[in-house]
């Protein structure tokens, strides 16, 4: 079962101390086969071969671990998961984390709903809906440690979608790619107006395809004022700039 890839994959995790059982690695390769199997009958990612699916969906979500508090952290939502990242890895290397994931598009929630029936991965809500308007709901608002995004949308509109999920003291991770100087300087009044404030921009590398990733550290410093998010379409469409 422990095939080279998966060593591999398990030395990577280990470099950011995720020590990882031949269950989880287990788990990665159903998540694997089933990532790639539903991706035939609907779109959920462009990377599809395995090597790559490793590197660059698995590990790059498991870099938000380097964040310290995130291997401590009760409560985790994702914004905009779609097939699961950076959230269902990180569910599947912190087993007892408890995970909520937005996303707008049903059907993956559905696939979504199939990996966590097969993983058997407890603890995990599935909610199918606009982060807006889940931002909103006393269940979900200022209630998580750690909130994350990858891949959804820039800083400035982000910020309204995601930071009304962290608790004061909790942390917004977005995961970016290269240089976001000029997204963070665009995000500012955002942030201001959100009750973040921006803790540090970590800068990392994927081990062998080498491209660049950065993971914006934001901090909630107060709750999320009532203003907040504003309808559903519009943190996008009009950011807070
Ligand atoms: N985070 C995943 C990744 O890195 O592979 C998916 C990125 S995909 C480009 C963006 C996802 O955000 C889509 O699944 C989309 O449905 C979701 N999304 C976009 N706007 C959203 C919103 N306002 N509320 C919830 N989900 C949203």
């Amino acid at each position: 079962m422990t095939d080279h890839l998966l060593q591999q994959f398990r030395a990577l995790a280990a470099g950011i101390s995720i020590d990882l059982s031949d269950r989880q690695l287990e788990q990665y390769e159903i998540y694997y086969r089933m990532l790639v199997e539903w991706n035939e009958k609907m779109n959920l990612t462009g990377i599809t071969e395995r090597e790559a699916v490793y590197e660059k969906h698995f590990y790059d979500s498991l870099t938000v671990a380097l964040v310290p508090e995130v291997s401590r952290a009760a409560r985790l939502a994702d914004i905009g998961s779609g097939a699961g990242f950076p959230s269902i890895p990180l569910k599947i290397a912190f087993p007892s984390l408890k995970i909520a994931i937005v996303d707008s598009l049903a059907k993956r929630i559905r696939f979504l709903e199939a990996v966590a029936a097969e993983l058997q991965l407890g603890g995990v809500e599935l909610i199918h809906g606009r982060a807006e308007d889940i931002g909103r709901l006393p269940a979900h608002r200022d209630r998580y440690d750690i909130v994350t995004a990858r891949a959804v949308a820039r800083l400035a509109g982000l910020n309204e979608l995601c930071l009304p999920f962290a608790k004061p003291e909790g942390l917004f991770i977005a995961m970016k790619g290269s240089d976001t100087t000029e997204e963070i300087q665009e995000s500012k009044y955002s942030l201001g107006q959100l009750k973040g404030r921006l803790r540090e921009v970590k800068r990392l590398e994927l081990p062998h395809e080498k491209s660049e990733r950065q993971l914006v550290v934001i901090e909630k410093t107060a709750a999320t004022p009532k203003a907040f998010p504003r309808k559903a379409g519009v943190p996008l469409k009009t950011p807070l700039l």
